[in-house]
């Protein structure tokens, strides 16, 4: 307001920390809003066994679909809430939208898990594991299986105990969890043993230049030895040609996702997509087309 205090009698001296501060506070509105006028939309992006050249799995992608903006990107809109408790509100509305898309196409005789992403802040809610049994109990088919919970690599070591210890309680109640952007967190033997994690998604970072940085290639070998070590199955992110699927393949790692594959698309378009795919893409050959 027009006084040189804010609420607890806080003042701002400095005009920029209070400039970014207000900008900040409203920010965090508008997301509210956004979750009010029901403006958020999953997306989904297939996962694919390279081996088996079988669609799996979907990861769910949040977009805030703004009515002047069009779809706007998560990274656009989730740090400015990080450490809110809007932060677990929108958590807590993907996961119970992402059951509710895994129980139809489920009912549709689609055999598919859906991955949903989970901030450090939304798992560390005090009744982030009650709220999950909740959500899985609305549905009369047996979801917890075919539900993957995310944690950056990078987030899970914050509070190594309590993530190990919710993870935990996850797997407990059928929900396996997978450590999302591997490579880039620093990890260390002992989280990995610590942490009940099944899957390692490498980063795309990784994928990206694997096919001419020999230290990237070692890198993404060395994570699915790792993955060997601990017995955990490994994703590879940001897969876009056919070659880096070819090297993938070649190193034995278990599946892929990325644009090459196929983009995010709308939950309505899933069945249809999953059903019509082919499966060319891992194995074609060298300079052959890249599948749409
Ligand atoms: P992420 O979980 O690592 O998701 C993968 C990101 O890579 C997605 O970006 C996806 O669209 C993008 N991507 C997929 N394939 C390719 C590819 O071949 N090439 C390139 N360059 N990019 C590819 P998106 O959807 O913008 O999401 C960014 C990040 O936002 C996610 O990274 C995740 O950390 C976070 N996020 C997304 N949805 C949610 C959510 O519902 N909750 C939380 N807490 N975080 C979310
Ligand atoms: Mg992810
Ligand atoms: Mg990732
Ligand atoms: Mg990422």
């Amino acid at each position: 307001g027009a006084k040189q205090s804010g609420r607890n009698g806080y003042l701002f001296f400095d005009p920029e920390l209070r400039r970014r501060t207000e900008e900040r506070v409203m920010a965090i509105g508008r997301v509210q809003e956004a979750l009010d006028r029901a403006e958020f939309v999953l997306f989904y992006q297939p996962i694919v066994d390279m081996r088996s050249q079988r669609v799996f799995g979907l990861e769910a992608l949040l977009r805030w679909d703004h009515p002047e903006k069009g779809l706007i990107a998560p990274m656009q809109f989730l740090p400015l809430i990080t450490n809110t408790g809007l932060s677990a509100r929108v958590g807590d509305w993907v996961l119970s939208q992402a059951l509710e898309h895994l129980a139809q196409w489920r009912r549709a005789g689609l055999d598919l898990q859906v991955n949903v992403n989970i901030s450090a802040r939304h798992l560390q809610e005090p009744d982030f594991v009650q709220r999950l049994a909740e959500l899985l109990a609305r549905h009369p088919d047996p979801l917890a299986e075919h539900l993957k919970l995310e944690i950056v690599e990078s987030e899970a070591h914050a509070d190594l105990a309590a993530s190990s210890q919710l993870l935990a309680r996850c797997r407990a109640l059928g929900v396996r969890s997978a450590l999302d952007d591997f490579g880039t967190g620093h990890s260390t033997l002992t989280h990995l043993q610590r942490l009940p994690v099944d899957v390692l998604k490498i980063d795309r970072s990784f994928v990206n230049h694997m096919l001419d940085d020999a230290q990237d290639k070692a890198l993404v070998e060395g994570v699915i030895g790792l993955a060997r070590t601990f017995g955990c199955s490994v994703v590879a992110e940001g897969v876009e040609t056919p070659a880096q699927a070819r090297m993938l393949l070649d190193l034995g790692c278990d599946s892929a996702q990325g644009t090459g594959i196929a983009a995010p698309m709308p939950a309505a378009q899933v069945a249809d997509w999953v059903r019509s795919y082919s499966g060319l893409f891992a194995l074609a050959p060298a300079g052959s087309p890249r599948l749409a």
